[in-house]
């Protein structure tokens, strides 16, 4: 069917392949060919694709009861959310069902903060270039990326941007009087799978304590476990106000929440915030199984591990391709190599040799497996890449 036969709206234009069947780090699509999958639905599908552990919750839940909305108390919320509260800066979560809305909750809660605080002036929300946090009003005037922004009417107003890493650049934009909040991905996906930079997510704690504003941490992206630590800003030691978690959580399974101190959701009182779907008995029964597996001291230790074995592959290929591998970025499971070639091309080319991979901002081809990829594995999509990088150097006649 071409785009213009079909009824779906075009705001995407995917491959022609159709995945009908996925198990662990493996897909088929409806020819019966088999692809080897590193970019795990951007960064979704953590513990593979039909994990065993998370079908049985899923079927067990489905046979039970689907759905009563939060006019009623859901069984595994209070669970899902103690265990999130234990592993976290947090005390309290709510849950969502989607990383958009996760980033729409934690804006809300900020800009609440200040009102429940006696400052209802204070709405400035300072983020950053290249950052991603979804498509609704909020998340695209957070990010600030011009191309989303573009034919959707006015800018919202306090919402403010900071090149990635400038503190000083971040204090040129603050105005005590209307200075609310910070947003940040600790390792931006979308925007070129940037880590912040060595002491950055601590100047900003710094800079939010000195104001009284929050700190607001998007990990839907880099967190879930995704850097080899459970939430990628225990790297840094520093810890947000607020944060909004989605994709890995839910292991594939539409899931996601914003969390906070006592303090940052003091503003978020009955009737404050609210969600039909968001948390319902399904999406619980996954996300406590998921979490469970994903906070596994064993299975972070291995995470890291092939992480590093990811890592030292990938700084193989730019020792030996030098003229198209420009930087070797990002953390743990969520990786890109920033190319002098076009990502999208590289993407297309690996797609017929049966590797999926992702691309971001910056020229950067994007790698996100499940967590459970193995050495295998990794060396079949490095030889893959190493294989299309060879057939670039041969046409360039090197
Ligand atoms: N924040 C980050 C860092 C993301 O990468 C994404 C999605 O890619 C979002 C927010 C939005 O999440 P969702 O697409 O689940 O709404």
């Amino acid at each position: 069917m071409t785009p213009a036969d079909s009824p779906l709206l075009p705001v995407y234009a995917p491959p022609e392949q159709v995945f009908v069947r996925g198990e662990g780090c493996w897909l088929w699509d409806e020819k019966g060919d088999k692809y080897l999958d590193c970019i795990a639905g951007i960064a979704v599908n953590a513990l593979g694709h039909a994990p065993p552990v998370l079908q049985k919750a899923l079927n067990e839940q489905a046979a039970k009861l689907w759905h009563t909305s939060n006019m009623f108390k859901v069984k595994g919320q209070e669970e899902l959310a103690n265990k999130y509260v234990a592993a976290s800066f947090a005390d309290v979560v709510f849950f969502t069902n989607s990383g958009t809305e996760a980033i729409e909750g934690a804006l809300k809660m900020a800009r609440k903060y200040h009102s429940a605080s006696g400052q209802p002036d204070r709405i400035d929300i300072i983020g950053f270039h290249g950052s991603f946090h979804g498509r609704s009003y909020a998340a695209i005037n957070a990010a600030g990326n011009a191309s989303y922004l573009d034919g959707f009417g006015p800018s919202l107003p306090g919402f403010l941007h900071a090149p990635f890493g400038d503190i000083e650049a971040v204090k040129a934009l603050i105005n005590p009087e209307t200075f609310a909040a910070i947003i940040i991905e600790p390792v931006q996906g979308e925007g070129g799978v940037r880590s912040a930079p060595d002491g950055f997510l601590a100047a900003l704690r710094a800079l939010c304590d000195k104001h009284c504003a929050l700190l607001i941490f998007d990990e839907v992206q880099c967190g879930a476990s995704r850097t080899g630590k459970i939430w990628a800003h225990e790297w840094d030691s520093v810890k947000p106000d607020v944060m909004a978690v989605a994709k890995g959580v839910g292991g594939g399974f539409p899931l996601g929440a914003f969390m906070a101190t006592h303090e940052a959701a003091k503003g978020m009182t009955k009737g404050a915030h609210g969600s039909t779907y968001g948390g319902n008995p399904l999406a619980m029964a996954v996300g406590n199984a998921a979490f469970d597996e994903l906070s596994k001291p064993e299975f972070l230790e291995r995470v890291r591990q092939i992480s590093n074995h990811l890592g030292q592959s990938l700084e193989g290929l730019k020792d030996r391709h030098p003229n198209l591998v420009e930087d070797v970025r990002g953390k743990g499971l969520l990786r890109g190599l920033k190319l002098k070639i076009d990502p999208k091309e590289v993407q297309a080319k690996l797609r017929t040799r049966k590797v999926l991979v992702g691309s971001a901002g910056e020229n950067v081809l994007r790698l996100a497996p499940p967590l459970i990829i193995d050495e295998a594995q990794i060396s079949q999509m490095v030889d893959a890449i190493d294989a299309v990088f060879a057939a670039y150097m041969s046409e360039a006649g090197a």
